[in-house]
């Protein structure tokens, strides 16, 4: 072989490795990805964050046990493989909150989707990144969340398992509240049926409370870009609201956008200042009806300077 030949070889030689290298590590990301996939385990994702929402909780739950003078049942967690109609239910003859792991893994899917995979592959490298989510059911209604050095589904999966979690064991505390309020004859009709109205809205407000509260987003001032950007859509949500009530067109209200909104203008007012006035928070969601959460949320969506902090 002349030199020349040599060369050529040593150069096809060179290239064939680089391809290699470059195949290799394209399958590598593949594997990681499916295996990423595959091996998130839903039901220990479920159950610690079960319990890690108790965890947090512990405090407020004594607090409403005291006012109410009442003993709070945990409820039982249940995990199915099937579909619910949604993510999760808490079911108050039970006393029970199932989770949906199909419908869990469907909605990491459209985060994923909403996100753009690829965007946030490309800025891994930023370990204590952040990104929005868009959580809501029917509008668009953001999240911020802290994405996992390397697991991005499982970060987004605990994201709204915790999130979700709240929002059922709002329902438990709410149902037992009601409970203690029925053994009380001093207790008029009418606050039954607030109560019983509003659930949806109290429970979803209590969600996006606790969300922020148990993340630290709201010491984070990156935690309260996806807040400022939630006003106008609160505010849309609104106009559509009122346009639905002219029309006596009813049936199309969400109490859980509602809500969202709700616990996002908590969020906005208080800020760093949420601990501190979570119980003052809590009263106010217990005694929350739609009538309140409206006026509530157009004082501020329509005078948004008013959320700016000192
Ligand atoms: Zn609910």
């Amino acid at each position: 072989m002349d030199d020349k030949s040599l060369q050529i070889l040593r150069y096809y030689y060179i290239v064939m490795n680089d391809q290699l290298d470059k195949i290799k590590e394209y399958v590598s990301d593949v594997a990681y990805n499916v295996k990423n996939e595959f091996s998130l385990n839903l039901d220990e994702i479920i159950e610690s964050e079960f319990e890690k929402a108790f965890e947090i909780l512990e405090e407020i739950i004594e607090y409403i046990e005291e006012k109410y003078n009442m003993n709070y049942e945990k409820p039982k967690l249940v995990i199915l493989e099937n579909d619910l109609l949604f993510t999760a239910e808490y079911s108050d003859f039970e006393n029970k909150i199932s989770f949906s792991k199909k419908s869990v893994d469907r909605k990491i899917d459209k985060q994923l989707e909403y996100l753009g995979y690829k965007e946030i592959k490309r800025g891994i490298s930023d370990i204590k990144g952040i990104e929005y989510l868009d959580i809501s059911y029917n509008s668009i209604f953001l999240y911020p969340f802290y994405i996992n050095e390397k697991d991005i589904r499982k970060a987004i999966a605990e994201a709204i398992i915790l999130s979700i979690m709240f929002h059922e064991i709002w329902h438990s505390i709410d149902f037992s509240i009601l409970r203690k309020l029925v053994g009380d004859s001093s207790i008029k009709d009418m606050d039954y049926f607030i109560i019983l109205k509003n659930l949806e809205l109290r429970a979803s407000a209590f969600e996006v409370v606790m969300y922020y509260l148990a993340n630290g987003f709201h010491n984070d001032e990156r935690g309260y870009i996806p807040v400022y950007a939630n006003i106008p859509i609160c505010r849309t949500y609104i106009e559509k609201l009122d346009i639905l009530e002219k029309n006596k067109n009813t049936e199309e209200y969400v109490p859980y956008d509602l809500g969202f909104c709700y616990g996002n203008i908590i969020v906005a007012k208080y800020g760093p200042s949420l601990k501190e006035n979570i119980y003052k928070i809590i009263d106010d969601i217990i005694h929350l009806n739609k009538e309140r959460a409206i006026d509530e949320i157009k004082n501020y969506v329509y005078n948004p300077d008013k959320l700016l902090h000192d």
